[in-house]
C-alpha cells in the first residue's frame, strides 16, 4: 500500500524521529523540514538585523492575512475571509460573542446549541457567553428549533472521531434563522472543508494539529463575507481598528476580516506556520482525505483481526464520511496501555476517562506504521505489559 501511495513522498517534507511511530498529529503535528531555516531567517535576518523596521520591510503586519489566506484554501473559504491570530479558545469567544450580538439585534435571544462531545474549552467558552443547551451528538439536527440563536459545534469530536454533517446542520440552522459557528480544530488539513459551499457563517480552528504550526501556534478565524461588515468583535483592540496608527481614542472597526484581529501579531509563531503550510503545496485535499479514510479503516480492521475482541470497544464510526482522521479505542486501562505503547515508540494519547486515541496524519503516516502499531498494541495487551505501576503515574499532560 505504501508503494502505491501517491502521498508517500510527502513524508520527506517532515522531520520525524526514526524510532517512533507517531500517531498523535491530531494533537501536535510533526515539524516540517522547512521550519528551522524559516525561524533562523525571522530571528536572525529580520528581527536582529532590521529591528523595528521589520514591521514595514519584512511584511510582519501582513502575516495574519497571508497565513490566513493559505489556511483559507484548505477550508474552502473565499479570499480575505480568514485571519490567523490568537488561540482557538479566544477566537471562539470572539466569534460566538459576535454571532450572539447579531442575533440579539434581531431579538433572537441567546440560546447556544452544542453537543456533549464538544471539547471542554469550547463548552466553557460557550457557557461564559450565552445560554448553553447541550444535546447528544446524534440529536443535534432535531434540536435545531426556532428558539436557538447560534449552533456551535466542533465538526470532528476530539474524543470519538465522529464527524458531523456540516452541510445538513448549517442548512437546518439557517432554515430556522440560527447562525452557525464551526470549530475545525480536527478538520483543517485532514480532509477538505467547504465553508463557502455549506454556507457556514463563522469558523475557528487550530494551527498546531493537522496544520503542523508547532506547539502553541496561532489559531484561525473565518467570517463569511456577508457578515463581515456587521460583525462586532467583543475584544476591541487597536489592530482591529480601521486606522491603528491614527492612535484615535475612539474605536472604529476595520473593514473585512481585519476586525477579528485584536493585538500585535505573533510574528515568530506565524512565520513558523507560514513555512509549515508549504507542506500542502501541490497536494490535493481529496488525496489526503482518501488516505485518511484508508489509514483509519485499516487500523480498525487490524485491531479487530489481531487483538483480543474483548480488549477494545471501537468508538469511531466505520463509515469514512462520518469520521475524522483518528481512531478511538475504549478500555478501562487506556492510560497505562497508552503509556506502555509510548515506551515502545508508538505514540498515541489518552483522553479521560478511558479512551486510547490514535491520529493518522495522512501526510506523514505510512500504512506500515499502522501494521506495526497494531502489532505493538496486540503485544502490550496479550503480555499484560501495560500492567506495571510506573505506567499508572499520571503525567500532567496526557
Ligand atoms: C485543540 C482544540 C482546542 C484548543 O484550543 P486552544 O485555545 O488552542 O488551547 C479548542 N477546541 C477544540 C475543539 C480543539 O480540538
Amino acid at each position: 500500500m505504501d508503494r502505491q501511495d501517491a502521498l508517500a513522498p510527502i513524508r520527506e517534507r517532515f522531520r520525524l524521529p526514526a524510532d517512533m511511530i507517531y500517531l498523535d498529529g491530531n494533537s501536535l503535528g510533526a515539524m516540517p523540514q522547512s521550519v528551522p531555516d524559516a525561524v533562523h531567517e525571522v530571528v536572525v535576518d529580520q528581527w536582529a538585523a532590521h529591528l523595528i523596521k521589520g514591521w514595514n520591510d519584512d511584511g510582519w503586519m501582513d502575516l495574519p492575512h497571508r497565513v490566513g489566506s493559505r489556511i483559507g484554501e484548505l477550508i474552502g473559504a473565499p479570499p480575505e475571509s480568514v485571519a490567523a491570530c490568537d488561540s482557538t479558545s479566544i477566537n471562539l469567544f470572539k466569534l460566538i460573542s459576535g454571532a450572539l450580538r447579531i442575533q440579539e439585534e434581531a431579538s433572537r435571544g441567546a440560546v447556544i446549541l452544542t453537543d456533549s462531545g464538544n471539547f471542554p474549552s469550547d463548552l466553557y467558552i460557550l457557557d461564559s457567553v450565552g445560554e448553553l443547551r447541550i444535546v447528544e451528538p446524534d440529536e443535534v439536527l432535531e434540536s435545531i428549533t426556532p428558539d436557538v440563536a447560534v449552533v456551535a459545534l466542533t465538526e470532528v469530536d476530539y474524543g470519538t472521531g465522529r464527524r458531523h454533517n456540516m452541510h445538513a446542520i448549517t442548512e437546518a440552522a439557517h432554515a430556522v434563522g440560527a447562525l452557525v459557528v464551526w470549530d475545525l480544530a480536527h478538520s483543517a488539513g485532514a480532509f477538505p472543508v467547504d465553508l463557502a459551499g455549506v454556507g457556514a457563517d463563522f469558523a475557528v480552528g487550530c494551527g498546531y494539529k493537522y496544520l503542523n504550526g508547532g506547539p502553541g501556534a496561532p489559531g484561525f478565524v473565518y467570517i463569511a463575507p456577508r457578515h463581515q461588515s456587521h460583525f462586532e468583535n467583543p475584544l476591541k483592540g487597536w489592530l482591529g481598528h480601521a486606522q491603528p496608527f491614527d492612535f484615535s481614542s475612539e474605536f472604529r472597526p476595520a473593514p473585512g476580516i481585519s476586525r477579528a484581529i485584536v493585538g500585535t501579531p505573533s510574528v515568530i509563531g506565524l512565520t513558523v506556520m507560514d513555512s509549515a503550510l508549504t507542506v500542502f503545496d501541490h497536494v490535493s485535499l481529496e488525496q489526503i482525505a482518501a488516505k485518511s479514510a484508508k489509514l483509519t479503516g485499516l487500523f480498525m480492521d487490524l485491531i479487530r483481526q489481531r487483538t483480543d475482541p474483548e480488549a477494545f470497544e471501537i468508538l469511531t464510526p466505520l463509515i469514512p464520511e462520518e469520521r475524522g482522521s483518528q481512531v478511538s479505542l475504549r478500555n478501562s486501562n487506556a492510560y497505562p496501555i497508552v503509556r506502555a505503547l509510548i515506551e515502545r515508540g508508538v505514540v498515541g494519547d489518552f483522553r479521560a476517562p478511558d479512551i486510547a486515541r490514535f491520529g493518522f496524519a495522512p501526510l506523514y503516516v505510512r500504512y506500515v506504521d499502522v501494521w506495526d502499531a497494531v502489532t505493538a498494541i496486540a503485544e502490550v495487551i496479550d503480555s499484560g505489559e501495560w500492567n506495571q505501576p510506573r505506567f499508572n503515574q499520571r503525567f500532567s499532560v496526557t
